[in-house]
């Protein structure tokens, strides 16, 4: 019985999830006995089903795609395939086309700044992004700035760390081309009002991209319900394999952009004179793709599924308040706020002790979090700290990976601050 029907038959629907059974799912732990992973926020763990599937794509079925004629070529086709429709159901796209697998998050923003970009923005437009965003969603747009003569907006944060919402709204104008925003936020955990920022972004007639890197693998996404014109993830985060994840653009914007690469697949006929492009999504896939990657990112959306999105982000809220509490009741820790809303991710500050050497000291103790500014420089910056030390959360964490973490704190503590 695979373990997602074990999980299913022994704790029913709607019961809460068990991280000490689904971590007999990810091999990682049989293999590194003691493992407290608190770094799921940069990348997380594979279960076994995406491991074995890619393996299994690879020894059975795996051919090149869209190009061969012979069987084999049809079957990978069509599991390549397979994986997008899957995809489309996960973030709730109203159609396969509006389904584009890219690298990660990372080329999912740059397809955006690259192709809809120089064709729908000039001087003076202006884009808005938030001082809670990764690089990612930052350096495209800069990028895009200087190449087009646009403005880049910034939306700044409260005092608690989560986004001005009044703020943003004061900078909203008609010269606002596009808003780009996180869902969740990879340095803090903050989470924007993403629908809100969408419905007034649309009413000055600007269009909207929500990264969803860290919020993909932690709660139901729908984007129709969002309202959103593009939704960027990364397979990797979203315990598939890294190297695939997925853009989603509105179809008639999709339909309007011109491509951003060329090469194979993205034609439909070529002459030294004219290329015809074609049908989305393969405008936007030059090239032969990443097929096991696509493929493992579909099983990944099962496995997901098969637990329920809303469960996963139901022990998420849970564990990330007994996060909260457990390292504020410790003397001398600082948990960085982050408005009102948080998911998944706890960053912290140590007094006395630099974020690299407590990392040091926690992986002495098998406790695996990140230490550094994040991919967020700028927040980084507004904050007022060069580094912090960050604990982020899977479906595979307890209270008992908290309490880990808490006790490796006080040892470092006896270490560094006496
Ligand atoms: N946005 C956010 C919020 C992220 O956390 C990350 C990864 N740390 C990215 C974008 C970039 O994702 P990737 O490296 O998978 O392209």
């Amino acid at each position: 019985m695979s373990s997602i029907a074990n999980l299913r038959s022994v704790e029913g629907a709607g019961a809460t999830l068990d991280p000490r059974r689904l971590r007999r799912d990810f091999p990682v732990f049989e293999h590194n006995p003691g493992l407290v992973f608190l770094d799921t926020a940069a990348s997380a763990q594979k279960p076994r089903a995406v491991i074995d599937g890619v393996a299994e794509f690879y020894r059975r079925d795996y051919a090149n795609v869209h190009r061969g004629v012979y069987r084999l070529s049809a079957r990978s086709t069509e599991l390549y395939e397979e994986a997008r429709e899957k995809v489309r159901r996960f973030i709730n796209a109203a159609d396969q086309r509006e389904i584009v697998f890219t690298r990660g998050t990372t080329e999912a923003i740059n397809l955006v700044a690259n192709s809809w970009g120089p064709a729908f923005l000039g001087k003076d437009d202006e884009i808005i992004v938030t001082e809670l965003e990764h690089h990612s969603n930052i350096v495209p747009w800069q990028m895009l700035r200087d190449r087009v003569g646009a403005k880049l907006v910034v939306a700044p944060i409260d005092a608690t760390g989560g986004l001005d919402m009044a703020v943003f709204e004061r900078l909203l104008s008609p010269r606002t081309k596009l808003v780009a925003v996180t869902h969740v936020a990879n340095a803090t955990g903050a989470m924007p009002p993403v629908a809100s920022i969408v419905r007034l972004a649309h009413e000055k007639g600007a269009k909207v991209l929500v990264d969803g890197a860290q919020a993909a693998p932690r709660m139901p996404i729908d984007v129709q319900a969002l309202g959103c014109d593009f939704y960027a993830f990364s397979g990797h985060k979203t315990y598939g394999p890294s190297g695939i994840g997925a853009l989603y653009g509105r179809r008639e914007l999709l339909e309007a952009m011109p491509p951003w690469q060329g090469g194979g697949d993205m034609i439909l006929t070529v002459t030294f004179e004219k290329t015809v492009y074609n049908e989305l999504p393969h405008k936007f896939e030059a090239g032969t793709p990443d097929i096991s990657g696509a493929i493992g990112l579909g099983l990944a959306i099962d496995y997901l599924q098969g637990l329920g999105l809303d469960r996963i982000e139901e022990h998420e809220a849970a564990l990330t308040g007994y996060g909260i509490d457990a390292l504020a009741a410790l003397p001398g820790v600082r948990v960085v706020g982050a408005g009102q809303r948080r998911l998944g991710v706890l960053s912290f500050e140590v007094e006395g002790i630099h974020p690299h050497d407590l990392a040091t000291v926690l992986d002495q103790h098998k406790v695996a979090v990140r230490a550094g500014h994040h991919c967020a420089q700028p927040l980084m910056e507004k904050l007022g700290l060069a580094a912090t030390t960050r604990a982020s959360l899977g479906l595979y964490n307890d209270e008992r990976d908290i309490d880990a973490l808490a006790a490796a704190i006080r040892a470092a503590q006896e270490m560094f601050v006496r």
